[in-house]
């Protein structure tokens, strides 16, 4: 028996409609805000994810599945979505034609982490980026994107947001985090002594319990924002307050990922432990030129669609139940079988979503199957039946039937 790799899941068939309505909500919610799909290889050159992801990240460090190929190529299995999605931009010429470019995905993602509730090694995002924008007002359309889509999944989840400044004020923030942190260093994590060194700033994304404790007194970013960044910030808020959209400052958020300038934001649920953050995004106007490209602002975001479902369901969220067959056709022997067969393929023709035997089952057994899995109708053809030319139509709602000739069928089940 060959199992599951570790940190990977099945959907399974009985379980893929919920997947396809937070997908379809997503996708719904995208052309809302006039985004259309861009979809991206699945793997990519390692040093895309290495500049365009950041060398100091836990991403790059710790968690990429990465490989040489037949080729001898480093290829990485894309760790996260925007550095795909980024190449494309500059490689397509996007950043040359109209802008903004307003795109989104929805990908599997590949991090080799400690699997828990809502961490997996292979899990999924959907994603949301624009190219081209520089003002506080895109910023605020991006979250209330986000926001649309989680109040339309039925989830009223907290937003916390930050500013995370330019390349300008992070200089003297830095300095300001080192100063902070020169006397703790002993008593700081491993990681955290290497982030001292080489990316302050990430020191307050660390997950660990003692350094967390430590980080509650560091000084806040928001004091040390240039005039540009400070005004940009202030008016993302005041756009906020315009879509009536709440939210709370944090400035200890810096997000994982190297790019980010500026607004930085995550949707926190309480209701899922320590993986509480549904969905992560915020500005990343270096991200365009690290790879190659012009100087190109950006802002995007990106949700876990698995943990999505998780707070869905542990808040009771009601997903729309998958199409049921309208009728199920049963028949009694082998030639009324052959009858619904046909019956079947020319109602399917019609849009009509239908069912019949393949177990050769008894009437009682595939009335007790039909039920199971939700007919509408279970429409028998016996032996006089096939005689006559009719079939007998149950609803199976309230037990009422009707006698359906089989040349009306069609018009019959296609009309109810
Ligand atoms: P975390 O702090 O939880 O590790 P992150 O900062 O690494 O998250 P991002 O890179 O911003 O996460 O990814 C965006 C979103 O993707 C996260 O908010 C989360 O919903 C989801 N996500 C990230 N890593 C995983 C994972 N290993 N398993 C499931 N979902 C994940
Ligand atoms: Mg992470």
């Amino acid at each position: 028996m060959i199992n599951i790799p570790k940190g990977t899941k099945d959907t399974l068939p009985q379980d893929s409609y919920k997947w396809q309505y937070v997908e379809s909500t997503a996708r719904e919610i995208a052309s809302l805000f006039r985004l259309n799909e861009i979809r991206t290889p699945t793997f990519e050159h390692t040093e895309l994810f290495q500049r365009g992801v950041g060398d100091t990240t836990d991403i790059v460090t710790k968690e990429m599945y990465t490989f040489k190929d037949k080729g001898d190529r480093s290829i990485t299995l894309k760790p996260e979505g925007t550095a795909g999605a980024a190449r494309s931009f500059i490689e397509n010429g996007m950043q040359n034609g109209v802008l903004p470019v307003k795109m989104y995905y929805i990908t599997p993602a590949f991090r080799y982490e400690r699997p828990q509730a809502g961490r997996l090694r292979e899990f999924h995002q959907f994603g949301v980026e624009v190219f081209g924008a520089a003002s506080a007002q895109t910023d605020a359309e991006t979250i209330a994107m986000a926001d649309t889509l989680l109040k339309k999944l039925g989830l009223h989840i907290k937003l916390y947001i930050n500013s995370i400044g330019c390349p300008t004020c992070r200089a003297a923030y830095n300095k300001a985090l080192k100063d902070f942190f020169a006397p703790k260093l002993n008593e700081l994590c491993h990681d955290c002594k290497t982030r001292y060194e080489k990316n302050p700033l990430r020191l307050l994304d660390c997950k660990e319990e003692g350094c967390k404790a430590i980080n509650k007194n560091a000084p806040s970013i928001l004091d040390y924002l240039c005039e540009d960044c400070h005004a940009h910030f202030e008016e993302v808020k005041a756009c906020l307050d315009l879509a009536g959209i709440g939210y709370e400052i944090d400035p200890r958020i810096v997000r994982g990922l190297d790019y980010y300038t500026r607004t930085v934001f995550e949707f926190v649920s309480t209701s899922i432990g320590a993986q509480g953050t549904v969905c992560a995004g915020g500005r990343y106007d270096g991200l365009i030129e690290e790879l190659g490209g012009n100087s190109v602002p950006a802002v995007g975001f990106a949700a876990g669609i698995e943990r999505l479902l998780i707070v869905m369901e542990q808040t009771g969220v009601e997903i729309p139940a998958p199409v049921m067959p309208k009728v199920y056709i049963a028949g009694m022997d082998a030639e009324c079988r052959k009858k619904a067969f046909e019956l079947a393929i020319a109602l399917r023709k019609r849009g009509v979503a239908v069912e019949i035997d393949h177990m050769d089952r008894s009437i009682k057994a595939q009335f007790k199957y039909a039920d199971k899995i939700g007919a509408e109708y279970v429409a028998v053809i016996g032996g006089n039946e096939l005689a006559e030319g009719v079939m007998n139509a149950k609803r199976m709602a309230d037990g009422t039937s009707e006698k359906v000739a089989f040349a009306n069928a069609v018009e019959y089940f296609a009309s109810k």
